[in-house]
């Protein structure tokens, strides 16, 4: 008989979280830095200078370079390329491209992680949405992040906001394609969007993360409510979905981290590391700790919204 344990997360103290929310400012830094360099004729070796150097200058260190290997200080995705990208001096960036940042740092030995998809010049109305809708989702599964939930309350949150964006796109895109026709992008993936919903991709999940990066509980983007681990505080996770507009399958390249969609079809990837605290999900990689977003989010965190935001009751760092 086999015995299932639930995983062990690590729980963290006051002064532990609060390292890591230096690390958290570091990354938001790095990644507003490299999303603000992101133009046509740029290439992802370029983004990778700017994150890196951004890092260094706060007296951090890159949480990838030379993790397992990888030789980047981010993971730079364009276009049907997921997740864990390696920069390149010859990946210059095209307009209507869409390009995904993803970064670690570390202070003091504590991580965090974060990652954003941003357009290149003029994107089409379906990668606007594509990017949006991912965007969303994260923030819905950061709002699940509290004492007393269960994981897969994460999970589940991500799931449906994902599922209602795409069928609002797919109403949307309904009345609106035929101006969209003409670029590159909509004529890879009309085929797949016509048929309903982003794929969600199963492949790669989010983490648990600490003194890490990647630790667990893993944190699917998808599942029932109400399973797995309880949370409580002194926990983090790193919330990241990641989605298609085609089919969910992913293929690993041959230079062993770029992960492609197996359809072709493009991606966007949105990640933030949140710690549970007293007060709710204080979101580390976010300069305002999620206020904003949490108050524009109209569900489930209204009776509780005064609460979110970064108080004085956490360490300020
Ligand atoms: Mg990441
Ligand atoms: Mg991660």
């Amino acid at each position: 008989m086999r015995i299932r344990r639930e995983p062990e997360i690590q729980v963290k103290t006051a002064q532990q979280i609060a390292l890591m929310r230096a690390a958290g400012l570091v990354v938001a830094r790095a990644l507003t830095a490299a999303a603000g360099a992101v133009g046509p004729g740029v290439s992802t070796a370029d983004l990778d200078a700017v994150a890196d150097e951004e890092i260094r200058a706060a007296g951090a260190v890159p949480s990838f370079k030379g993790y397992h290997g990888f030789p980047a200080t981010i993971c730079a995705s364009v276009n049907d390329e997921i997740v864990h990208g390696i920069p390149r001096a010859d990946r210059k960036l095209r307009s209507g491209d869409v390009v995904s940042i993803d970064c670690g740092a570390i202070v003091e030995g504590w991580h965090a992680d974060a990652a954003l998809t941003v357009g290149v010049g003029a994107i089409s109305e379906e990668l606007t949405r594509l990017i949006a809708a991912c965007e969303q989702a994260l923030w819905h599964g950061l709002a699940q992040a509290r004492a007393g939930a269960r994981l897969s309350d994460i999970s589940c949150a991500v799931e449906r906001s994902a599922r209602a964006s795409a069928s609002n796109s797919a109403s949307a895109s309904n009345s609106a394609s035929a101006s969209n026709s003409a670029s590159a992008s909509n004529s890879a993936s009309a085929s797949n969007s016509a048929s309903g919903g982003y794929g969600i991709v199963e492949d790669y999940v989010g983490h648990g993360i600490g003194s890490e990066m990647h630790m667990d509980p893993p944190v699917p983007n998808q599942g029932m409510p109400g399973r797995g681990p309880v949370l409580a505080e002194g926990m983090a996770l790193a919330i990241e979905p990641l989605l298609v507009l085609g089919r969910p399958d992913t293929v690993l390249l041959d230079d062993g981290w770029t992960v492609v969609s197996a359809d072709g079809t493009w991606a966007a990837h949105f990640e933030h590391t949140v710690a549970i605290t007293a007060d709710g999900p204080w979101v580390l990689t976010a300069p305002d700790g999620g206020r904003g977003w949490f108050s524009r989010l109209a569900e489930p965190t209204a009776d509780s919204a005064g609460g979110l935001a970064d108080s004085a009751s956490r360490p300020q760092v």
